[in-house]
């Protein structure tokens, strides 16, 4: 398959979302000084009707600090997508993820640096997913999750630039979906990107699991009281929500209803 044949819409679902965030947390410094650790893994999944659904993503680890000239290859991640090739069948690695830490936020931080550009075309995995992240409140904040929309750019490597430069920018024809969110301490913003004609170019992000989470913070539901009863309910609604962002869905009122039946239960049983 070549990558043109890929969708331009990737939806992370089951827990891949939650995984995403939890390992740029994970390699977030401590240190301020540090800026530079981010996290790494790879994309696994299968297009359905459309849509590149993500069902798992598997850290690498931390990537202390990629050069411009040492990024064409990483024998660690060669190594982990050849042999998942001999374990898993369902999902394919279609790509990589990594963190963008920094101690603050500013338009375009979860953009593509020169050697992110550089590093897509070494691989030759159709997506990227890049999770800007900062640690900047003074308190915990609540969770807070958003699906948002905004122009699209493609992003083609500069030779003269350096690998931590900024790629040569375009914008380009459409919009293309993003989430943003707080979580404790840290603020995010995550987007998608796909290789294709030498550039990375925006595509639309989206996730069932960050919905889930956004109709549970909607119902005042806390997932540190949810009780094992409600996994069953929990899966339900996020399946529902993949349902929902497919584009021939026929039975939206349905599906609907079934998402708001599961929401009620778990509201009742939580009340009790
Ligand atoms: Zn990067």
């Amino acid at each position: 398959m070549t990558i043109t044949n890929y969708p331009d819409k990737i939806m992370l679902i089951q827990n891949s979302f939650s995984t995403i965030l939890l390992d740029a947390i994970q390699f977030y410094p401590q240190e301020s000084k540090k800026h530079k650790a981010e996290s790494h893994g790879l994309l696994f999944g299968n297009i359905q009707k459309g849509v590149f659904e993500c069902d798992y993503v598997f850290p690498v680890g931390n990537v202390a600090s990629r050069k411009a000239d040492e990024i064409t290859s990483n024998p660690k991640v060669d190594e982990a997508i050849q042999n998942a090739k001999h374990l898993l069948f369902t999902s394919k690695c279609c790509g990589t993820y990594h963190s963008h830490p920094n101690t603050l936020s500013f338009k375009g931080w979860a953009g593509p640096s020169n050697a992110d550009v550089l590093y897509s075309k070494g691989l030759k995995l159709p997506y990227m997913i890049i999770i800007a992240i900062s640690r900047n409140a003074l308190f915990e904040k609540k969770l807070t999750i958003e699906c948002l929309c905004g122009e699209r750019k493609e992003y083609l490597y500069e030779k003269k630039a350096g690998g931590h430069d900024a790629p040569r920018e375009t914008i380009i024809e459409g919009e293309a979906a993003y989430i943003i969110g707080k979580f404790k301490k840290y603020t995010f913003e995550m987007r998608a990107y796909k290789y294709e004609d030498n550039c990375l170019k925006d595509i639309n992000l989206t996730s069932s699991e960050a919905k889930m989470l956004i109709e549970l913070i909607k119902n005042d539901l806390a997932i540190k009281n949810l009780t094992p009863e409600m996994t069953y309910g929990l899966r339900k609604i996020e399946y529902d929500f993949r349902v929902l962002s497919m584009p021939e869905n026929r039975n939206i009122d349905r599906v609907m209803q079934n998402l708001q039946y599961h929401i009620n239960r778990m509201k009742t049983t939580n009340d009790n």
